[in-house]
């Protein structure tokens, strides 16, 4: 549908240089190694950065400098974790009196400091609610899918999920993409389901060239789709149709909803290649994808009427 190419990469991840247990360059090449086309290193309150001019040139991902703002607040009983995604400095964390100050705050630095801000699991420790997310400015993203085993990505208990959470944040007017990461931690031992392994979130991105300045445009622009597991061939997301065709593996079956105001399902689609007209009604319309494999998903990024 389009000339321009898409390429998968991984916005939250850890080493050694805060509390992931593989040093930077192991981690990076184990991105490389699993078809990943760039990579953010989001060390706590650290700025990772590899120097690739030894002579090996395609050992890593493309490398996007990064750091998790990491607030931890009332004795770390409130975490406030805020990705600055291509910073071009060390961002400080904030410690406001509560937690949405405190996130605004660190996004306002992220910003100032270049970079795009992601609010980080916004249920992990149950740490941020749908109006801290609604009542903040400025954010690029939220992680409506995070590969952390504490993240709560999907609610419960009385408590929404992230994804009731961004939607509650677009019918507000907000622009802001979700984004689904690893929060990798753990590369070493073998993997289970009770590590922070990486491989479990990515976005794609679709860019006119390969380099980190196409790519963050892309980004900021919501020209990439996430993923927990289910691979896209094509996204086509405009005022006349939205359009998704997956690639199945194996015998996989999908379900698309496509959303709209308040979250309400304004379709259900069944099939390996979907297309919706978005109603003009709407201020924003976007879709889940939905896999008969595991609790797989994809998430495209919304269409804003009023852009
Ligand atoms: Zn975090
Ligand atoms: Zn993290």
């Amino acid at each position: 549908m389009s000339n321009k190419n898409w390429y998968k990469g991984n916005l939250h991840t850890h080493t050694t240089e805060s509390d992931g247990d593989a040093e930077p360059q192991h981690v990076a090449e184990w991105y490389k190694e699993h078809g990943y086309d760039f990579l953010v290193l989001s060390d706590h309150n650290h700025l990772t950065v590899l120097d690739d001019s030894d002579g090996h040139p395609g050992k890593w991902p493309l490398l996007i400098p990064g750091e998790e703002i990491t607030s931890r607040l009332f004795n770390n009983t409130v975490p406030v974790h805020v990705n600055g995604i291509g910073v071009k400095s060390l961002v400080e964390p904030a410690a406001e009196e509560s937690a949405r100050k405190t996130l605004q705050e660190n996004i306002d630095r992220i910003r100032a400091a270049g970079g795009l801000a992601s609010i980080n699991h916004p249920n992990y420790k149950w740490t941020l609610t749908t109006e801290d997310i609604v009542e903040t400015t400025g954010a690029w993203a939220v992680e409506v899918y995070n590969g952390h085993t504490g993240s709560n990505s999907n609610g419960g208990g009385g408590s929404p999920g992230v994804e009731s959470m961004w939607d509650a944040a677009l019918t507000a007017g907000k622009r802001i993409f979700g984004v689904a990461t690893d929060d990798s931690h753990h590369y070493i031992q073998e993997f289970n389901a009770q590590l922070e392994n990486p491989g479990r979130g990515w976005v794609v991105v679709q860019a006119d060239e390969f380099s980190q300045v196409n790519l963050m445009e892309s980004m900021s622009a919501g020209a990439f789709y996430s993923s927990s597991g289910i691979v896209i061939d094509d996204v086509k997301v405009a005022s006349d149709e939205i359009v998704i065709e997956m690639a199945p593996y194996d015998s996989e079956k999908f379900t698309t909803v496509f959303f709209g105001e308040g979250g309400k399902q304004l379709s259900v689609e069944h099939g390996q290649s979907v297309r919706f007209v978005p109603p003009s009604t709407e201020k924003y319309v976007r879709a889940t994808v939905y896999s008969s494999r595991e609790s797989f998903r994809a998430w495209t990024q919304p269409l804003f009427r009023d852009a």
